[in-house]
């Protein structure tokens, strides 16, 4: 800490959970942000001795944590919310969900849908999200101007898409996203490859290869239902876990999203090749695909991180909602109140949510050094006062439309629930617009 304190902005007030490992809260804290990057943490009073300059961010009556960190999404899917609802996996996919992306999903469109999913998770205090999609140009590019961090991909799968027609085709749109935002201070770059059920080996291998090369992580969905494990079983005898060490795909840059049918070998697996899994459980029980078992998986020491997965199958990205839900649901099919205890919940939407993604070097935790990603969530509630423990809060009383202030980078995007960077407004009236094409049809 510098007796010359220049700082661009002071975050003043409120309880600071930094989320670094054994931290204890902050009372009345304060956090100094420099160039992007938290350039000191500590009580209030002791950075205020260091007459700073620079503007103050009021968080007062806030918690004040690092910036949620959405490990599984596809954007743009925010305009099929609620298109198709109450169908198993293969139906939606195939009878709904797919016919509608190739007939409506455009550059145009996936700008449309990937704004509106932006506005909706700064404003929820989602500050990183994962992304799956097409178009990861424009996707990346809608992300940095509205300054909200993301680790984005264009999707490759073994037929047409609404961009491309060929996998060829796709892992050319990949290599050149991958070429065009290497070293970007707010996208990383990266690959995907849709499911092992729909992407042939040959192709699964180059998307690895291509994630080595490019030192990016490779997203994927993995063992998301019995169907896909049963089959791949059938085919190759071999779990969709099991399948992809064996091709030498498996490793410490995938990021699986799913995992709700994995053996206790699956899940040995996915710890000793340091694969990185992403848990959806709102998708997983509305598609009644079942229910990973985290605590397993958090017992052996898989990487974890908390996803929305996309809004057709959620319908929101409200990942703290979807923390909440998780907490409780383990409780219950475990029969055991102590499991997944709320500082874990907590570690799994900003630390180790940020280790899935690859990110850890730069977000996850407060700590000075890392890059300023941070959010004030108001306990100046009915439903959140009094407060004694504030990771129990986070976990089961407050909501997202409590979060009052979002920061990305040093950049105020979400200032008193207001969003800064994008105009709302517009976003949701050519929404709406959009849903009577579809309706039309
Ligand atoms: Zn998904």
């Amino acid at each position: 800490m510098s007796q010359e304190a220049t700082w661009d902005m002071l975050v003043l007030g409120g309880t600071v959970l930094t989320m670094e490992p054994g931290s204890e809260p902050i009372a009345n804290g304060a956090v100094a942000v420099a160039d992007g990057h938290v350039a000191a943490v500590g009580p209030a009073e002791e950075l205020l001795e260091l007459a700073p300059t620079g503007e103050v961010l009021n968080a007062g009556n806030c918690l004040v944590l690092p910036g949620l960190v959405n490990t599984h999404a596809h954007l743009a899917m925010t305009l099929l919310r609620g298109l198709a609802d109450d169908l198993p996996l293969m139906e939606w996919l195939e009878n709904h969900i797919w016919p509608a992306e190739r007939e409506h999903m455009t550059r145009e469109t996936v700008r449309l849908g990937t704004e509106l999913a932006v506005a909706e998770q700064l404003l929820a205090g989602v500050t990183t999200t994962a992304d799956m999609y097409f178009f990861g140009d424009e996707v990346s590019a809608v992300l940095a101007e509205a300054g909200m961090r993301g680790v984005v991909a264009e999707s490759l799968i073994d037929f047409p898409t609404p961009r491309c027609a060929t996998p060829e085709e796709m892992l050319e749109k990949q290599r050149e996203l991958l070429e065009a935002y290497r070293d970007h201070p707010l996208i990383t770059p990266s690959v995907a490859a849709h499911a092992p059920y729909s992407v042939c080996a040959a192709n699964l291998v180059k998307e690895a290869e291509l994630a080595e090369d490019f030192e990016v992580p490779m997203q994927i969905h993995l063992s998301e239902t019995s169907w896909e494990v049963e089959n791949l079983l059938q085919e190759k005898g071999l779990s969709p876990v099991a399948y992809l060490a064996d091709l030498g795909v498996l490793s410490e840059r995938t990021v699986a999203a799913h995992c709700v049918h994995v053996s206790t070998e699956d899940i040995g697996l996915l710890a000793d090749f340091e694969a990185g899994v992403s848990h959806n459980p709102v998708s997983n029980l509305k598609l009644a695909s079942g229910v990973s078992p985290v605590p397993q998986m958090v017992a052996r020491g898989v990487k974890l991180g908390l996803g929305t997965d996309g809004a057709a199958s959620n319908n929101t990205l409200d990942l703290l909602r979807d923390m909440q839900l998780s907490a409780l649901l383990h409780k219950v099919i475990n029969q055991d109140a102590t499991t997944l205890p709320a500082r874990t919940m907590l570690e799994m939407v900003t630390v180790s949510g940020a280790r899935v993604l690859g990110l850890e070097k730069k977000i996850g935790t407060l700590a000075e050094g890392r890059e300023a990603d941070l959010i004030c969530i108001s306990v100046n509630e009915p439903h959140s006062v009094p407060m004694y423990d504030p990771s129990s809060h986070l976990v089961f009383a407050a909501r997202s439309a409590d979060v009052r202030h979002v920061m990305v980078r040093g950049r105020v995007l979400v200032r008193d629930r207001e969003l800064l960077t994008l105009d709302q407004e517009r976003i949701e009236a050519q929404a709406r617009e959009f849903s009577e094409t579809i309706r039309s049809d």
